[in-house]
């Protein structure tokens, strides 16, 4: 399917230029809009799997509301363990199947120069280190953040509705998780690329220019910390336990496998949708691409790049501007 192999940069690219969502374009396209939201939750999408994963989560490994009022520290040990298991599945799982056992040898790949190549960069000077390691930081923030809204609902404090009392506002905020988990993202994102912000916080992540599944939320501490700090938004519009937890695994789980290196999972005949080759872009030119495919940010602000040699044009003469204001 993917377009033929870019010698001088990418092993694997998806069909290019990258197309963005037309939900913002100009005049609307409201049909295009709502068949490509419709498609963005197709059943082996990895939104609808996070959001089947957020309600067997909340049924099956989230200590109850009453338990959680009644205090202790056993519910927050049991949200962390869960939350361990998680990231040990999909970014160990990923990181073994494609890169160690390379169960689909380099099928897919965007990027195959190995990732020992920087290795001195790094923490410990190996990638994968310094990757895991900096990623159970963002183990504890996921999980702090999830228990204050968890202690949140079961305290009263944040305004909880179900789909039984309120089944259309229920549904409106589904489909808003992953619209706001993508603001959420740019903006945030978006700053950290501002002066000392990228010098002393988002720069370590950006040591990973070929990424792999313990890229994604290898980051320094502050960054992390802030990453799933967009959950807080359920203290001020009506949630429940399930749309936080499908929030938080936006990063948790989404970020890893975003970062994965690969267009998809072959297993079998199957292809399973997996990395993001837009934000590959990100890692390959820095700044360009700082949100998402649903984003409009980049296309209003001149810092989409669609992948193309136009693409690469298009930054680079930025870059001269930008350069020549200084
Ligand atoms: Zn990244
Ligand atoms: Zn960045």
């Amino acid at each position: 399917m993917g377009s033929p192999p870019r010698k001088t940069f990418w092993h694997y690219t998806p069909p290019l230029p990258v197309k963005l969502s037309p939900y913002y374009n100009w005049p609307p396209k409201p049909v295009a809009s709502l068949i490509y939201l419709l498609k963005s939750w197709n059943p082996v999408g990895w939104r609808f799997l996070m959001f089947l994963m957020a309600i067997a989560i909340w049924h099956f490994a989230t200590p109850p509301l009453n338990e959680i009022a009644n205090g202790g520290f056993n519910w927050i040990l049991i949200v962390a363990a869960r939350n361990l298991v998680i990231l040990l599945t999909i970014a160990g799982g990923l990181h073994l199947w494609l890169l160690v056992w390379r169960r689909q040898q380099d099928d897919g790949r965007y990027d195959t120069r190995s990732m020992n190549k920087r290795a001195s960069l790094f923490h410990f000077s190996s990638q994968l280190k310094d990757n895991i390691f900096w990623s159970l930081f963002a183990w504890v923030f996921w999980s702090f953040w999830e228990c204050l809204i968890l202690w949140a609902y079961a305290s009263d404090i944040a305004p909880m509705i179900t789909p039984a009392t309120h089944p259309v506002v229920f549904f409106l905020m589904i489909v808003l998780v992953p619209i706001w988990a993508g603001v959420h993202f740019y903006w945030f994102h978006r700053l950290l690329h501002v002066g000392p912000l990228f010098t002393h916080v988002h720069s370590w992540h950006h040591k990973n220019t070929n990424t792999g599944p313990w890229s994604g939320l290898a980051m320094h501490p502050v960054e992390s910390f802030f990453l799933f700090f967009d959950t807080m938004i359920f203290f001020i519009l009506p949630g429940h336990p399930v749309l936080a937890i499908f929030l938080l695994l936006h990063h948790g789980v989404g970020a890893p496998v975003s970062h994965a290196g690969f267009e998809y999972l072959t297993i079998k005949d199957r292809k399973v949708p997996l990395g993001d080759f837009f934000h590959q872009l990100h890692h390959r030119f820095f700044d360009c691409n700082y949100g998402t495919w649903d984003t409009p940010w980049d296309q209003w602000f001149g810092t989409f790049h669609d992948g193309t040699e136009e693409g690469n044009t298009l930054i680079n003469r930025r870059r001269k501007t930008l350069s020549q204001r200084q």
